[in-house]
């Protein structure tokens, strides 16, 4: 029997572990990625290498799949425009739609009623300060192609606005510092007949905007897991979402807030790959290509790292042992807050981690 293709637009290091998980379950992969080299060349069954723009490459793939997901939400719509057959495309183009710009995506978890930071709209040095008068601290954020913290910057009551505007490059919102608890996501599936499950709940610790690491079991009250996943499932239910998506949140007090969806596998489910049944890459290639999703089962308590820029240097020479397992991405280059890797940790399952 021929094994389904699955087409993947992007080529990083989630689409490189996307292929992996394909290969596990008995499925071939093909990437579409405009760079030459890119961290899942080696581990896709077939490649393009073209731009998301080129209307007939674009066409030329997918016919060549079965099925097509992104391993980043920045596709340009119009590339998912290009392909004829819509029923191929898992997530579908409204998850792309909502997530691409930062206030369409507010706007969208305004209407579902679910709690959000305190933000406002730049449109001139007026907003920088009305934001400065009402939150005490606040944080710009530009409002697409963001990410990693990329496009954001911290703004106090004393900064000058004028000044403040000149440095804003895109359309940007500025939000109100939140003095979150703790950060976690929540790492969700959905397949085509609308069952969903989602992954044991992990705790993000962000360094300098960045996650560093992501670790779970840790405590978590029955009432906060039963609003996490209730809103997670609101979001992911409301898109028609095949495949996975993570929600991330920020936990007060007394108070949850979602802080960013992202319609696609997330870096703070890497560690789902050694510590459950089923990756949060494998769920979302069962979903995609219409299988019945998992039920995800914790093996192990887990802890996972990210390996950033020249962190890398010390890992280089590492081996896997049967407790910690490494991860490198295969970049070409080693740049400053560049994702270079990641390790996981593997604890005995009984292990609940503490602050
Ligand atoms: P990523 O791609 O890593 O998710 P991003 O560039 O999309 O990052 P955000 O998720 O918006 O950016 O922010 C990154 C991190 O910065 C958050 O996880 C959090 O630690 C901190 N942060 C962002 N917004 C706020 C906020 N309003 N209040 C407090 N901390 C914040
Ligand atoms: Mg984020």
């Amino acid at each position: 029997m021929l094994k389904p293709i699955i087409g993947i637009l992007g080529g990083g290091q989630l689409g490189m572990m996307l292929c992996d998980a394909a290969k596990k379950i008995g499925l071939e992969t093909h990437t579409f990625c405009p760079d030459d080299e890119f961290p899942s060349k080696s581990k896709s069954t077939y490649f393009t290498i073209g731009e998301y723009t080129d209307e007939k490459k674009v066409i030329k793939f997918s016919n060549e799949v079965d099925f097509i997901t992104y391993e980043f939400e920045n596709i340009p719509i119009k590339t998912i425009d290009f392909i004829k057959d819509k029923e191929k495309i898992r997530p579908g183009k409204l998850s792309l739609l909502l997530t691409q710009d930062r206030l369409v995506e507010k706007e969208f978890l305004e209407k579902l009623n679910i709690p959000i930071a305190p933000y406002k709209v730049i449109r001139n040095s007026n907003d920088i300060s009305s934001a400065q008068s009402e939150f005490t601290n606040s944080i710009v954020k530009t409002r697409t192609l963001g990410y990693d913290g990329k496009g954001q910057f911290s703004l106090s009551k004393s900064d000058n606005p004028d000044e403040v505007f000149k440095k804003i490059n895109n359309k940007s919102i500025v939000e109100k510092k939140i003095p979150f608890e703790f950060e976690v996501s929540v790492i969700i599936a959905r397949d085509k007949k609308n069952n969903l499950s989602y992954f044991p709940i992990g705790r993000n610790i962000h360094e300098n905007h960045i996650l560093k690491y992501t670790y779970t079991p840790f405590d978590l009250s029955k009432t906060q897991t039963e609003e996490l996943i209730n809103y997670s499932k609101m979001i992911i239910s409301e898109l028609n979402h095949i495949g996975v998506l993570a929600v991330e949140f920020f936990v007060t007090k007394n108070k949850i807030l979602v802080n960013e969806i992202a319609p696609r596998v997330h870096n703070s489910g890497h560690w789902t790959i050694d510590a459950c049944n089923v990756s949060q890459f494998e769920q979302h290639m069962i979903c995609v290509s219409g299988g019945k999703i998992k039920k995800p089962l914790l093996k192990y308590s887990a802890q996972m790292t990210n390996i950033i820029g020249d962190e890398i240097y010390e890992w280089y020479d590492k081996n896997n042992t049967y407790n910690v397992k490494i991860y490198l991405y295969n970049k070409n280059e080693v740049k400053k807050g560049r994702k270079m890797g990641h390790v996981t940790e593997l604890f005995d399952k009984d292990r609940t981690f503490k602050d």
